[in-house]
């Protein structure tokens, strides 16, 4: 028999679609095992601040379907201090709360590993961030919605593109994940992906647009990975137009890729993820993750989920060159 009487769950970081599926799977799981189950409102700000109220069944009602988050999410410099986690965890064990859940990204994962280890409050991380780029899991909650949303976003510019035979650079989200980048090229049949840590080779861009242009494509469509700094892409369009004499026009995407209805991938992984993170601390875990691996919902050491990933794998970046001639 579990101990774990009295759990919370939280959003931390940049939100994504498909966390209230997590926070519906909590919540109804939590509540079937007979557990009280406590909503943290704005993340470990709002943790700070006692910002929590019980959940019960119907709290989650009619949520999945939406974007966001009903739980808001933010930012908390004062977590990342040890003083301020103390100030948590005692605003926890008064409440008597015994484990946390804390969906978001690799730095919320870090807040949370922080908290284990320096208070033992078991905590249980659920990957949720649009970029995918949390190492130990193939997979994160928002990812695929936010691709289908730049696909939408790119097919409609691609229209306007080759009615007025023009060159675009799309730049989409991600920081330094190549994730959303390179998946959306690869989907829109883009003529070439600005990964957000390689060197920019210029001529070679130019000389792809030329080649097209010969071989008689109506439009060209660059996509760029935002990189650390939003606006990359003005730099690209400027020096295409400096060097090579091309007039590129920009789209920045932004934050309309985070915002929207689930995709039903997102809204099974999120819920299954949910069910394991309850069920995980029922079976006594202290410090784990929910991972996705080899197609399946899995728990993970959270020590495994803390880095920040960027890699990506090659033969993508072939196929996108291979198809976009
Ligand atoms: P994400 O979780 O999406 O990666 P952030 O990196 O902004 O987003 O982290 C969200 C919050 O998690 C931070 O505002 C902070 O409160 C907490 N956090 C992030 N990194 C750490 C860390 N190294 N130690 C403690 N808390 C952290």
């Amino acid at each position: 028999m579990s101990e774990i009487q009295k759990i919370a769950v939280l959003c931390s970081g940049g939100d994504s679609p498909g966390m209230n599926c997590a926070i519906r799977a909590v919540v109804r799981t939590g509540i079937g095992a007979g557990l009280e189950v406590y909503g943290i409102q704005k993340g470990y700000a709002g943790l700070l601040e006692g910002d929590i109220r019980q959940l019960q069944v119907s709290s989650v009602g009619n949520i999945l379907q939406h974007g966001g988050t009903i739980l808001q999410t933010s930012r908390c410099p004062e977590f990342m201090t040890e003083e301020g986690r103390k100030e948590a965890a005692n605003l926890l064990k008064r409440k008597k709360i015994d484990a946390l859940i804390v969906i978001g990204g690799d730095g919320s994962f870090n807040g949370a590993m922080k908290l284990f280890l320096e208070h033992q409050i078991p905590v249980i991380g659920i990957p949720g961030t649009i970029d995918n780029d949390i190492d130990g899991t193939d997979y994160t909650i928002g990812f695929d919605t936010a691709v289908q949303n730049a696909v939408d976003a790119v097919d409609k510019i691609r229209d306007t593109a080759n009615s007025h035979a023009r060159t675009f650079i799309v730049e989409v989200m991600g920081r330094k994940s190549p994730a959303i980048a390179l998946k959306v090229g690869i989907c829109t049949g883009a003529e070439n992906v600005i990964m957000p840590t390689a060197t920019i080779d210029y001529s070679k861009i130019a000389a792809d647009i030329d080649r097209g242009i010969k071989r008689g494509k109506t439009s060209s469509i660059l996509i760029a990975a935002e990189g650390e700094v939003e606006g990359l892409s003005h730099t690209i369009q400027k020096e295409l137009k400096e060097k090579f004499n091309h007039q590129a026009h920009v789209c920045i995407l932004g934050h309309i890729q985070r915002g929207g209805n689930p995709t039903p991938t997102d809204r099974l992984i999120a819920s299954q993820m949910g069910h394991e993170a309850v069920r995980a601390l029922l079976k006594g875990d202290t410090a784990s993750a929910t991972v996705f691996k080899s197609g399946k919902v899995m728990i993970a050491p959270l020590k495994d989920c803390l880095r920040k990933k960027n890699e990506f794998d090659i033969s993508d970046v072939e196929l996108l060159r291979t198809l976009s001639i």
